[in-house]
């Protein structure tokens, strides 16, 4: 049974519960109607004994009958007896034994030669000591024969009944788990196709089939978002790492050719050792990115001094020639390594990008709505046109490429992705030759006044 599809398995259990119903039916059925039967039978009697009571007399010891009186009518036989019990008027049907004690007015059965008699018997008095019986009989009705009737329809009507409904069940199971059929041959394509684009795309409901082919739509466009961000990183530090690469190539075989002085070679390693660093910086922020980007590396959301968080760190770095503009007591629900992160991208490019003796200014302020962190430089700016890309990953502004020591085009992509994990967003304010203003704006919701 086990290796049976459900739709059949549950077709079969469908039809055994019709069938257990059906018997439990006949059975309740038959009960009723044996009960029904006999309930009208001891009606009718008690009717017929009622009605011809009246009719039924002695008059100076001789019976008297009237004329509505019936021997037999419904079923339902009418003797007459004297006092002494012997029969006066009536005929005893042949199957039932005469010797019947008399018990006025008590209806009871009694078992007959060949059937089972349901008798009454009523006391007919005439004067102080004189009276007749009046004895009703009737035969029980023989709820054996329903029975035996009823169950021999039910057998004849059985299979008929299973075929139709183990047919029924089945056509009912496949219907049911049709929406799975599409579910299985979509899952299926997709593998075999290996395009995660596709969808399931059962339209939205309440029932279980939705709901489970919305969880693998929501499945597939995790892994889809999953393999692109590995297809970019492979493609992006491939990219990157390839300069790098080939300027260590070139420097170790240059050396080894013509490096004749301690000087020289000191001189080549150093540079191979920049190199290196910045492909070590490079890989940690492409790693940072992805994981971010995968939800590997998910924000731990808390409470953080965001006043606190920017002091402390600018007091920590040293920087020269900063001014810090910060509205005391901002506390907000980030991740505080995160922030830190983004603070710091913000302000090494502000010095990056500043003029040698420039000014560097970093400012915190509740505003309507918002919390806002804003990193001021004077430097050389970014031209209008180039300042919705600076937030691509690798863009830099033409001549932005500051030789071996620079970055790679990745800190404000990376700073963007963390204005966002936050429910925030960023923007730039800048002016060529005049200076940048890069913004961290966070929803008000993000601030948070209880100490956790
Ligand atoms: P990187 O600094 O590594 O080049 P970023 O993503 O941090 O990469 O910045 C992208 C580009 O945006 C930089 O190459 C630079 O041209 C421009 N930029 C960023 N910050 C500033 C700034 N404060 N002033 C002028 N240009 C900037």
């Amino acid at each position: 049974m086990r290796r049976v599809s459900v739709k059949i398995r549950l077709a079969v259990w469908l039809t055994l519960l019709m069938a257990l119903l059906w018997g439990v039916l006949l059975a309740v059925m038959l009960s009723v109607s044996s009960r029904v039967a006999l309930r009208t039978a001891r009606q009718q009697l008690t009717d017929g004994v009622r009605s011809n009571l009246t009719q039924v007399g002695l008059t100076e010891g001789k019976l008297t009958m009237g004329e509505s009186f019936h021997f037999y009518q419904n079923g339902v036989s009418t003797l007459v007896y004297s006092r002494n019990q012997s029969l006066l008027a009536g005929q005893v049907p042949v199957s039932f034994a005469g010797d019947e004690h008399f018990q006025n007015g008590v209806l009871r059965t009694v078992s007959g030669a060949e059937a089972r008699y349901l008798v009454l018997d009523m006391w007919v008095p005439s004067g102080w000591e004189d009276g007749v019986w009046v004895r009703g009989l009737m035969e029980e009705p023989e709820s054996g024969a329903t029975t035996r009737n009823l169950l021999r329809t039910a057998l004849i009507a059985l299979p008929l009944f299973i075929l139709l409904a183990a047919l029924g069940s089945y056509v009912i199971a496949r219907r049911a788990f049709r929406p799975l059929d599409s579910i299985t041959a979509t899952a299926a394509a997709i593998s075999e196709a290996r395009d995660l684009s596709r969808r399931i795309s059962l339209p939205p409901g309440r029932d279980e089939f939705s709901r489970l082919a919305a969880t693998f739509d929501s499945l597939f466009a995790r892994l889809e978002r999953s393999f692109e961000a590995e297809k970019q990183f492979a493609a992006d530090a491939s990219h990157e790492l390839r300069t790098p690469v080939a300027i260590i190539k070139g420097a170790c075989e240059c050396a080894l050719k013509y490096d004749e002085t301690e000087e020289e070679r000191l001189e080549t390693l150093t540079m191979i050792q920049r190199q290196t660093d910045k492909m070590a910086r490079l890989i940690s922020q492409l790693l940072a990115m992805t994981r971010l980007e995968q939800g590997t590396e998910a924000p731990r959301l808390e409470r953080v001094e965001l006043t606190e968080l920017i002091r402390g760190h600018c007091r920590e770095q040293g920087y020269e020639r900063l001014t810090l503009e910060l509205e005391e007591g901002v506390a907000v629900r980030g991740d505080a390594v995160l922030l830190t992160r983004l603070l710091q991208n913000l302000i090494e490019n502000a010095y990056k990008y500043g003029r040698p003796d420039g000014r560097v200014w970093v400012s915190l302020a509740r505003r309507e709505g918002e919390v806002v962190l804003s990193v001021r430089d004077n430097g050389i700016g970014i031209p209008p046109d180039q300042q919705e890309k600076i937030w691509q990953r690798f863009y830099q502004v033409d001549g932005a490429r500051s030789g071996e020591g620079g970055g790679a085009g990745l800190g404000l992509a990376m700073v963007r992705q963390i204005a966002q994990l936050h429910g925030g967003h960023m923007t730039v304010d800048s002016v060529p030759d005049a200076g940048s203003a890069f913004t961290l704006h966070l929803p008000a919701a993000a601030e948070t006044s209880e100490k956790t």
